[in-house]
């Protein structure tokens, strides 16, 4: 039994239905819209075709929209690209899409939509292109002419909208821009599950964007992307103020060097699971399958030892996304998972130390009578899923079952790490909601009756939230009569 769950990005290569049908079989968890790429239209058909396709494979598949944010990109350039040659100069125009020519006074010439850029780089700043394998030093920067003069320090062939990094330098652009705030709008339309957002730098970036989820009328949970170095001096409160974590290792990587990320990476997976909440650890996983039916030893071992630094979730990008093996990699992915859970690593034990002390301890109990009394499950009654998602970082050796009568919540279960779901009737934590539980249970599949389950509610009008815990014994009438209010 697989717990830590798989993020599959969307893209052409599980366009195919035959294929994403296999992808879901194969293992995916949450699927991922990227959009930084596609249409409106793209994502609403995809998550049509994932709804209907998560539906008919049973199992509960859960979506997140990934907002672009602040990215730095070059505009549209010739076919072809513009060759940057080693030792050479280049010219940066900001606030470009595009530009007609391809050089100025004979040195190369690149447009970047970002109009802020002159502004905020200065002499000696370095620019990154295309994950930082094109290097520029900026030798002079004109803010009334919107151009940055550059000297190539590593070259190559500057191709359309590929990324730009500027390490080091404070980037002037809100957070949020105008194409967030519309595709963000587009997210709540469309139901979909998780909204992450790329390029937190401060804990407020966190707040604006719930604050305009509320406004625009949805529920969504937040995700921070940590990829921006002025984050990690914000760590702590930004963990607390999201709903979730990813350790955006791509950007992360280019922005404060590929080797300073193993150890960033452990330290954010611990201070999120201290704090409560699910963390992702994604890119670059599996990148050798975008090419190749095989993954290499050494992502072998990086998957593997996300788990082991206790990731609740692991994330394909291009592999699932552009690549030419997406379901290969997903089954990749969870034999490598099941393989590391089993070992003698296996996953850490976790101790949230939340604000919660009633839920918390609560959940703690449960872990431990769980594993005294032999139970095949426990399962959580949850409105929103934080308790849900609260035992679940105790790492119980059970599976979990969070029992929600909202099918958001519910989608949301599917990025928590050891938790399945379904639905129950009513939010009554009644007699007849402890009954329909036990018949979920069996009829879910998740225990038969005469096993043992443990079972986390709430009694209203008590302390609020969750604060009992039951043992159960599926089928058993006599203890249902104690379930009740
Ligand atoms: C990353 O940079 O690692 C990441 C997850 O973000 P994106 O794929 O959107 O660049």
């Amino acid at each position: 039994m697989r717990r830590a769950k798989i993020i599959a990005t969307l893209g052409p290569s599980l366009d195919d239905p035959v294929r994403l049908r296999a992808a879901i079989e194969a293992g995916v968890d949450v699927f991922r819209f990227n959009f930084s790429h596609g249409s409106v239209d793209d994502h609403r058909a995809r998550l049509e075709l994932v709804r209907e396709l998560g539906a008919a494979s049973g199992r509960v598949v859960g979506t997140l929209g990934d907002l672009q944010g602040p990215k730095i990109r070059l505009g549209a350039v010739a076919e072809g690209g513009v060759l940057l040659k080693a030792g050479e100069r280049v010219v940066l125009v900001a606030g470009e899409s595009s530009l007609e020519m391809t050089h100025e006074d004979g040195v190369p010439v690149l447009p970047v939509v970002y109009p802020a850029l002159a502004e905020d780089v200065s002499t000696g700043s370095l620019v990154l292109i295309d994950d930082g394998s094109i290097r520029l030093v900026v030798e002079r920067s004109d803010p009334a002419e919107r151009r940055v003069h550059a000297k190539v320090v590593v070259g190559g062939s500057a191709t359309s909208r590929k990324g730009v990094n500027l390490p080091g330098v404070q980037v002037s652009a809100p957070s949020l821009t105008e194409k967030d705030r519309e595709d963000l709008q587009s997210m709540v339309e469309l139901g979909i599950d998780w909204v992450a957002l790329s390029f937190v730098r401060r804990v407020d970036d966190v707040l604006e964007v719930r604050a305009l989820i509320e406004r625009l009328g949805g529920r969504q949970p937040v995700i921070a992307k940590l990829e921006r170095p002025e984050a990690l001096d914000d760590l702590d409160a930004i963990v607390s103020a999201s709903d979730a974590i990813m350790v955006a290792r791509g950007d992360l990587g280019v922005e404060i060097g590929p080797e300073r990320v193993p150890a960033i990476q452990k330290e954010i997976i611990d201070l999120a699971n201290r704090r409560g909440r699910p963390v992702i650890t994604a890119t670059e996983m599996l990148e050798s399958m975008i090419r190749s039916p095989r993954a290499t030893r050494a992502e072998a071992s990086d998957v593997a030892n996300a788990i082991f630094d206790g990731s609740d979730a692991v994330m394909l990008s291009g592999e699932t996304a552009a690549g030419s093996y997406p379901v290969e990699a997903v089954r990749t992915m969870a034999r490598i998972i099941e393989v590391a859970e089993s070992s003698a690593e296996r996953v850490r034990a976790v101790s949230p130390d939340t604000a919660h002390a009633v839920g918390r301890s609560v959940a703690k109990a449960a872990t431990q009578i769980a594993d005294e009394v032999d139970a095949v499950a426990v399962l959580v009654f949850s409105l929103s899923g934080e308790s849900v998602q609260l035992l679940s970082k105790y790492r119980p050796n059970q599976r979990i079952v969070g029992l929600t009568p909202d099918q958001s919540t519910l989608q949301r279960f599917a990025l928590m790490w050891g938790t399945d779901g379904a639905i129950v009737p009513t939010e009554d934590r009644s007699l007849d909601l402890m009954r329909s539980a036990d018949a979920v249970c069996r009829s879910g599949g998740f225990g038969r009756v005469g096993d043992r389950v443990v079972i986390v509610a709430g009694v209203p009008g008590g302390l609020g939230g969750t604060n009992r815990v039951i043992v159960h014994e599926l089928g058993d009438e006599s203890n249902l009569t104690v379930g009740g209010r």
